[in-house]
């Protein structure tokens, strides 16, 4: 294990791939999912004093204190779950996101939890771009704000990130479901991949709220082997814990458990 991912708490964990085809500068990404507004570190069954964002800021500062080519995503579902989100409508986890410097998220079921207007006026107020391909919006503010992909470039490379979100049927109220139309998750990925090598891409990275769930029709598995061309997954909903990603084909399935116990590490040498 590298120096730079040996981090001096135990209550995350991290997963490590190690990707070696050449030499040169690793890219690093780190990931979370599910963090549900846990704002503060908690005990829960086995888990005694884990997470919390201080906690997480830090080792995210440790992490890029290591590694010049760092990106931080995350999967959805990081609202909803504690008091915070009840009192303070979901501001406080974007304004805590923008402290730790996301580079871009997509979105969960729960982030509709107060409506597409609320969601639309609270992800303007994000500094990280939210991505989700597979929405069409009835709210044009969240039309807006809610983008396909985007591209970013770290250490020369440009790195095309697109996201995938769940039904909202059945998650929802369905006043609210009813304001965002799901599209086929493999048809927009696929749609995706080629506009991001079209767009020279090195990289490409799809955050998926979909869950790793088998029983469901759309999960990343299913997306990994249907639309072979995505590099890594990054994904949240069934709340899964990957101490290492699952490989289909070329594909690095990553996702790391709920409520911010512990975050990915994801390393790639020399892409
Ligand atoms: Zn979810």
């Amino acid at each position: 294990m590298k120096n730079g991912i040996r981090l001096l708490f135990s209550s995350l964990i991290f997963s490590l791939l190690l990707v070696m085809t050449g030499n040169g500068q690793p890219l690093v990404i780190m990931h979370t999912n599910d963090t549900h507004s846990q704002i503060d570190p908690y005990s829960y069954k086995g888990d005694v004093n884990v997470g919390g964002f201080l906690r997480r800021e830090a080792a995210i500062r440790e992490v890029r204190a290591q590694n010049p080519n760092t990106l931080l995503f995350d999967a959805g579902d990081f609202s909803q779950g504690t008091p915070y989100f009840n009192v303070f409508k979901g501001y406080m986890e974007v304004r805590l996101m923008n402290a730790m410097g996301y580079d871009a998220a997509t979105l969960g079921n729960h982030e509709f939890d107060n409506g597409s207007a609320a969601l639309a006026a609270r992800l303007k107020t994000a500094d990280f771009p939210v991505v989700c391909a597979n929405y069409k919006f009835a709210n044009k503010k969240l039309a807006k704000v809610v983008k396909p992909y985007v591209i970013i470039e770290r250490g020369g490379h440009r790195i095309g990130v697109f996201g995938l979100a769940v039904n909202l049927d059945g998650y929802v109220a369905p006043q609210i479901a009813r304001e965002v139309t799901y599209l086929d998750p493999v048809a927009c990925a696929r749609q995706m991949v080629k506009e991001l090598q079209n767009q020279n891409c090195d990289l490409i990275v799809c955050l998926s709220h979909l869950g790793v769930n088998t029983n469901m029709p759309d999960n990343d598995f299913e997306i990994a082997r249907q639309v072979p061309e995505i590099d890594v997954i990054i994904g949240g909903h069934s709340h899964e814990e990957m101490p290492q990603p699952n490989i289909v084909g070329k594909t690095r399935i990553c996702q790391m458990t709920n409520k911010g116990k512990c975050f990915g590490v994801l390393t790639i040498e020399d892409l």
